[in-house]
């Protein structure tokens, strides 16, 4: 997958990006990435990338015509991303869409954000990482990325590993256990595994595992827990 992230801080990449999983995949060109800096393509003295918005109120707006520019240098773009509180919500779904995508071209905000026009102009997808406010699209592009990158192919070994993990079939997962089997927690009470686990009974495992993730789903997630009740 080639990946092209439009920033006006290009040093944030590949960031965390550049480490275990995805900085391994990275190196092994299982993906790519090309940072676009739109303050390149400024053409004043200045190197202006955003002005103040028309009709008054706080901030500053990157300008379309500068991300324009740096946009059609960097042609083809793939499939083009806008960070923004405004977007769909990131979801596991989405992540998994995105990872069948050759390229993929990521817009990171800054200040108020970017003219409108220039989103109609590239039809962009808006995609947001949650309801709050960043300070900048860089951080929501990482996590996308990183979500991303660990569905491609040979990135994860084990390929079951996606299958069981949460949101998947609709569920949390289910909590883990390691060695010791018995462990005594600082508050020196015994903590012992679920005798389950220790069975050897594979069927009986997966049994009590999809119990624990649904135990656990619809405690803490009603809205994905009526949704899993409908499909079933
Ligand atoms: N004025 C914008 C608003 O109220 O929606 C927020 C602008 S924010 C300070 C600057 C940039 O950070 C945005 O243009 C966007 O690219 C990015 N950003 C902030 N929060 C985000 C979120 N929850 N998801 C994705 N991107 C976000």
């Amino acid at each position: 997958m080639s990946v092209k992230i439009a920033t006006l801080f290009p040093e944030m990449f590949p960031g965390h990006l550049g480490l275990s999983l995805a900085g391994k995949a990275l190196e092994k060109g299982i993906w790519s990435l090309e940072t676009i800096n739109p303050r390149y393509y400024a053409t004043d003295l200045h190197k202006t990338v955003d002005d103040a918005p028309f009709g008054g109120g706080a901030g500053m707006v990157m300008k379309a015509d500068i991300l324009s520019n740096a946009l059609e240098a960097h042609q083809p773009l793939g499939r083009f991303i806008y960070m923004t509180p405004r977007g769909k919500p990131l979801t596991q779904a989405l992540a998994q869409e995105l990872a069948k995508e050759p390229m993929l071209t990521v817009l990171c905000g800054r200040y108020e954000g970017v003219d409108e026009r220039l989103l109609e102009a590239y039809n962009a997808e808006e995609v947001s990482l949650g309801d709050y406010v960043l300070s900048g699209g860089e951080q929501a592009a990482m996590i996308m990325l990183d979500a991303i990158i660990r569905l491609l192919p040979e990135v994860i070994g084990n390929a079951n590993t996606h299958a069981e993990e949460s949101f998947h079939n609709g569920l949390l997962e289910y909590p883990h256990y390691t060695r010791p089997a018995d462990w005594v927690s600082p508050d020196g009470q015994l903590r012992r595994i679920p005798d389950v686990l220790a069975s050897g009974h594979h069927a009986k495992v997966r049994e009590w595992r999809l119990a624990q993730s649904e135990t656990v789903t619809a405690a803490r997630r009603p809205d994905l827990w009526e949704k899993y009740k409908k499909t079933k």
